[in-house]
Formats: C-alpha cells, sequence, structure tokens
C-alpha cells in the first residue's frame, strides 16, 4: 500500500489527538513503516529526521537495538501483571534504580501509565496528605503558562487557554503566579517576590506549588532562571506546602543534567516522571516522593487513610524493562557528558539563525532550542508553513504555534544537525504572507 491508501483508511477511523481534523483536507497525515535511529520513514521511500523527539519521548533513536533486545527477552517471561498485591523484578529494580538517581530525599515510587496520570497521582496525593494530618485544603498554585497534562486535574493546574478555555466550567480550584519573564537571574527573583506575596495570603488554602523546572515544554519551551527553583523550593517549605516537579519532558537528560532540579539543588516534595523514562517505547510513568509523605498514609487499614489510587497498567513490566534499558544506555555511554557537546553544536547552529530578521528570543537549555517567528498572530499558523517545508526536505519540525524548536533524540549525529538546522534555516527563510 502507498501513503494515500493509508491516508485514506486513516481518516475513515481514526480520531487524531490535538488535530481539528478538517487540517487533513489539505495537510496529509504521514503514515509510518519504520524508524531507525533518528530517522522515521514512509511507505514511500521518504525518510524525516525526527526533530521533536515523537512528541518529546524518544531519546535514543527508533529501533534501538539494545532496547529492542532487553524487551525481547521480558517479553517471554511476564508481559504483566496487577501490581496491587503483586510485583515482579522489573518494577523493583526500576523503582530502586529511580530512588538511586534522582534528588537525594526522594525514596518511594509510585507507578502510573503516563504523564497526566503522574500528575494527578501527585496532585491526589498532596491534597490527601494534608486531609490525612487533619487539614482541609482545597487549592493548588501553579505558574502562569504551564502545561502539566490534560485530564481534568493535570488540565486545572495548566494555563495553556488553548487545551484549557473550553473546559474551564468542569477543572478544580488553582492560583496562578507569574513565570519568570525570561532567563535572567532578575526576572527570576521578581517573580519569586510575587510567589511569597500569594504565599502570605494564601498558603493555608494550597497543596502544592507545581512547576516544570526550568523549561515549559508547551508553553511554547519558555525558559527561565533556576534560581527560581531554588527560592521556590525555599518559600514551599517556609510556608508549609508541597513543591511538585514535573519532571515529564525536562527528566532524562533534556536540560543538560539528568534532572533539571539537580542545577538548583533541590529536592521537590513529589517528582513527576513519564516521557523519556522508557526510552520513548511504552506508556509508563512515575511518581517519585519522600518518606515523610508516605508515612502520613501508612496506618491501620480501617483509619482510611490509604493511597487508593490505580491503572490497569500500573508499572507494566515490559514498560519497566525498557525504561532499565534506557538507564543501562545513560550510564553505559555516558550520555550527559556527550550531550554537553551537542548542546555546544546546537548553540553555534543558533548563532547563524541571528542573521534572520524575522525571527525572535533565540534559546537554548540543554538539548532544546528554540525560535519565535515575528510578526504574525497565532491565529495565522504561520509555523504551518515551517513544519510543510520541513516534511517536504525530510525533517519533522512540529511547531507550536510561531514557536520553531529541536528536541531531537540524543543519539543526532553532527551531520544530522545540519540537515535538521539547515533545512529549518531554509523554510524560515521562506515564511511569506
Ligand atoms: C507531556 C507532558 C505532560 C503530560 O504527559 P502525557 O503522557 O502526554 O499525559 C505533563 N507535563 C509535562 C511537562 C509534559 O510535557
Amino acid at each position: 500500500m502507498k501513503n494515500k491508501e493509508f491516508e485514506e483508511l486513516d481518516l475513515k477511523y481514526i480520531w487524531h489527538p490535538c488535530t481539528q481534523m478538517k487540517d487533513h483536507e489539505f495537510l496529509p497525515i504521514i503514515p509510518i513503516s519504520h524508524g531507525k535511529g533518528v530517522y522515521l520513514y514512509d511507505f514511500e521511500g521518504n525518510s524525516y529526521i525526527d526533530a521533536i523527539s515523537s512528541w518529546w519521548v524518544n531519546i535514543f533513536g527508533h529501533s534501538n537495538e539494545y532496547i529492542n533486545k532487553k524487551i525481547k527477552e521480558q517479553l517471554d517471561k511476564l508481559e504483566h501483571v496487577l501490581l496491587a498485591g503483586f510485583t515482579h523484578k522489573p518494577a523493583i529494580d526500576l523503582a530502586k534504580s529511580l530512588v538511586e538517581i534522582t534528588p537525594r530525599g526522594l525514596t518511594k515510587v509510585f507507578y502510573a501509565d503516563n504523564g497526566s496520570s503522574a500528575i494527578e497521582v501527585a496532585l491526589k496525593m498532596s491534597y490527601h496528605y494534608f486531609k490525612n494530618r487533619g487539614e482541609n485544603r482545597n487549592s493548588f498554585l501553579s505558574l502562569s503558562n504551564s502545561y502539566h497534562g490534560e485530564t481534568i486535574g493535570a488540565l486545572s493546574v495548566g494555563d495553556v487557554e488553548l487545551y484549557k478555555k473550553t473546559y474551564k466550567p468542569l477543572l478544580i480550584d488553582n492560583i496562578q503566579t507569574p513565570v519568570p519573564k525570561d532567563s535572567t537571574k532578575q526576572s527570576a527573583l521578581i517573580a519569586i517576590e510575587e510567589l511569597e506575596k500569594i504565599l502570605k495570603e494564601k498558603a493555608s488554602e494550597i497543596c502544592a506549588f507545581i512547576i516544570e523546572p526550568l523549561i515549559q515544554g508547551a508553553g511554547n519551551m519558555h525558559m527561565y532562571h533556576p534560581i527560581y527553583i531554588e527560592k521556590a523550593k525555599d518559600l514551599t517549605k517556609k510556608y508549609n506546602i508541597h513543591l511538585i516537579a514535573d519532571e515529564i519532558m525536562t527528566g532524562f537528560g533534556r536540560t543538560g543534567t539528568m534532572f533539571a532540579c539537580e542545577q538548583a539543588s533541590v529536592t521537590p516534595d513529589f517528582m513527576a516522571l513519564s516521557k523519556g523514562l522508557t526510552g520513548g517505547y511504552l506508556p509508563l510513568s512515575a511518581v517519585l516522593t519522600t518518606d515523610e509523605i508516605y508515612s502520613a498514609f501508612y496506618c491501620d487499614y480501617n483509619e482510611h487513610k490509604a493511597f487508593l489510587h490505580s491503572h490497569s497498567y500500573t508499572g507494566n513490566p515490559i514498560a519497566c524493562t525498557a525504561a532499565l534499558a534506557a538507564l543501562d544506555i545513560f550510564k553505559k555511554s555516558n550520555i550527559i557528558e556527550k550531550n554537553r557537546e551537542k548542546s555546544l553544536y546546537m548553540r553555534k547552529w543558533l548563532e547563524k539563525f541571528k542573521k534572520l530578521d524575522n525571527i525572535e528570543n533565540i534559546r537554548q537549555t540543554g538539548m532544546v532550542a528554540a525560535f519565535d517567528i515575528k510578526g504574525y498572530s497565532p491565529k495565522q499558523r504561520i509555523g504551518l508553513q515551517v513544519y510543510t517545508y520541513g516534511l517536504q526536505h525530510g525533517v519533522l519540525l512540529r511547531p507550536l504555534g510561531n514557536t520553531i524548536y529541536f528536541m531531537p533524540p540524543y543519539i543526532i549525529t553532527e551531520k544530522e544537525m545540519d540537515k535538521m538546522f539547515s533545512v529549518a534555516y531554509e523554510a524560515v527563510l521562506r515564511i511569506k504572507d
């Protein structure tokens, strides 16, 4: 079958995520036959460099031999078992490894099966912690421009209008504090003053402050200074609320360190992980927390303090195995160190983009680079021109509104980066009304 036939069948049956389906009257759906390394291949022999790691999940390339091998071995042993009353080696080994590599003080791992569920778990746990201690707190605090997923709870603490506005009447109570407006230290400190004002007034109603540390992903790759996280941690402690670090996108090396919180030497009360966790292979998420929080739930059954949240595929053995394989690769191949050179190479390319006068806000944190197309409203959907040009020239660059960003798998070579950036450069040169 050719691309076109798949497209017709697809549109007959599938309702796609994050899509106005009518767009596919003019935008082709791209059926993918297979992937290898940074490349995705369609059914007509075209290849596409996956410059956005398939929605930020794929960190070691497609069809990675080592992860494939580990999954195949696990498949013949145990595909799945419930995690209530039962356990298995991949879940234990992974929990132990996550405790070892995350900031000190995070000692317990609660599994779920996608990023939004991890956020639901963290929110419910934080709320429930205070309840178990005899306090009723009904609100959360989050940053302006934040994104934490799209289930009702996760959407409530987010602030991307596009996803949120329709559902506002359904959402839980949430307070917003301004995110630092840029990556300078000064902006971070101004935003900290705002945070303290809110906490002074409202801390007793608030369970937790939730942040995406260093980079707000779906909020157009907005970046801010690590001192904000450090000071926010001090304030949440001072005002006795929890700090939830949503490292679903930033975790596993994306910001230049294994976890973004490391750059501020902060241990949050909850850390949510997903996306890169399984190397981009399978849905899995984890919420790490402290002994202190764990013990507030630990008592006789009839005291009714247990955390009874569950998902059918919690801690799936194949997904845990993929995650363990991904962690092996980090260690064996010195990924964090190698990424340092790769992000320098990205930086050099970004310098060249300064020559283009139709873009602004060129920015980078670790393995994420981005800029904005200047002078258009989001309604004009100017990013689509870059997307279409990219696809025609073998690079998958799915923009966020007017923001073009690069978030490639860590195995990308300099030559592949040359192609990725030069196609984007040409695409931007060609932007027209
Ligand atoms: C993607 C993302 C989520 C939601 O994860 P899903 O698996 O898509 O539900 C939450 N928070 C952040 C920061 C994300 O980037």
